[in-house]
């Protein structure tokens, strides 16, 4: 039975290997299907403490990574389908077929990007309607897209895709942006970007092939209009990755796992941290820190075991 796995490889993930592997308790890291996590999927964080320059999010956790395995961490690439208690400990079934014991867990699968849910959106999924632009902004070279959203990724795909993208229009359900004074201030004065207020998608409009429009709602009016788009970029939040956690630890109505402030779950023995128990912060810097306080609270429980 290992000491500890830790379910996840985001920067939370990533920082509790650090921290146990330090700790010699030789942590063995499940990926989880988004190896690297959310960072994998941005360009540059700015405000991670330490790089005046900024830091690319995938350099920022393999770093952390590196960091990790030079203790003796041991990432594996797969992921947990099952999670069971046993005795003294926890069962985890991969999809590998393997099945591996636990004296702890660390979970840190962190949340992955929301869809709209509606029928044309799943029809044109990878055909122009995307929820990561560093990943597919490149498409859209010289094209017209929108990104719909108004928080601080909305802004930042927005900024980013402009690299590419002839004109981009952010359009956002209320009149109102939730992202970061610093982060609108960079889209509204790209002059690349213009927004669309108080409107949502009713369809994603297509020739069977490829994006060719939305059918927008104006929320105040009703009124129903067609925008003509080549790519549609969605950045309306996450959800928590819990799905193997439902009625096996706690959780709130939108399905992050509940914590107490020092990261344990209602089972002890188990611990989470990062995105997948995070409903207010939502930060790499607050991720790196919850996973390091799971990991110390992990050891310690760890020191008590026997
Ligand atoms: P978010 O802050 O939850 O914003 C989601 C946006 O999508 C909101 O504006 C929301 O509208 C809208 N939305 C949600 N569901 C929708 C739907 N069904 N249809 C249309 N619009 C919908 O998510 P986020 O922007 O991904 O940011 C998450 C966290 O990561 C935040 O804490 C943010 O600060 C952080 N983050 C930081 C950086 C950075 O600092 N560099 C970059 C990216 C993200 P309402 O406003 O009306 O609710």
């Amino acid at each position: 039975m290992k000491n500890i796995i830790i379910l996840g490889s985001g920067i939370a993930g990533c920082t509790a290997a650090v921290y146990t592997a330090r700790a010699d308790l030789r942590p063995l890291i499940i990926s989880g299907p988004e190896d690297g996590g959310q960072l994998m999927l941005t360009t540059k964080v700015e405000n991670f403490p330490g790089f005046p320059e900024g830091v690319q999010g995938p350099e920022l956790v393999e770093k952390c990574k590196k960091q990790a395995e030079q203790f003796g961490a041991r990432f594996k690439i797969d992921i947990a389908m099952d999670f069971n208690k046993i005795g003294g400990g926890f069962e985890l079934t991969l999809m590998s077929g393997e099945k591996v014991q636990t004296k702890t867990l660390i979970a840190v699968t962190g949340a992955s990007a929301r869809w709209l849910g509606i029928p044309s959106e799943e029809k044109y999924k990878g055909r122009g309607v995307t929820t990561c632009a560093t990943c597919d902004g490149a498409f859209f070279k010289d094209k017209e897209v929108i990104v719909i959203g108004g928080g601080d990724s909305a802004m930042e795909e927005a900024t980013f895709l402009t690299r590419f993208a002839n004109k981009v229009t952010i359009i956002h359900r209320r009149d109102t942006l939730r992202a970061s004074k610093i982060m609108q201030e960079k889209a509204k004065n790209n002059p690349k970007i213009r927004f669309i207020w108080n409107s949502v998608i009713e369809e994603i409009l297509g020739d069977g092939k490829f994006v060719r429009g939305v059918k927008l709602k104006d929320v105040n009016t009703n009124k129903v209009s067609e925008f003509k788009c080549d790519g549609v970029f969605l950045a309306i939040g996450h959800v928590p990755n819990t799905k193997i956690f439902k009625d096996k630890l706690e959780m709130n109505e939108q399905g992050y796992l509940k914590t107490d402030k020092f990261m344990h779950t209602n089972i002890p023995g188990v611990f989470a941290a990062g995105d997948v128990q995070d409903i207010r912060f939502k930060q790499a810097i607050t991720a790196a820190g919850s996973g390091c306080m799971a990991a110390m609270e992990a050891e310690k429980y760890l020191a008590e075991y026997e």
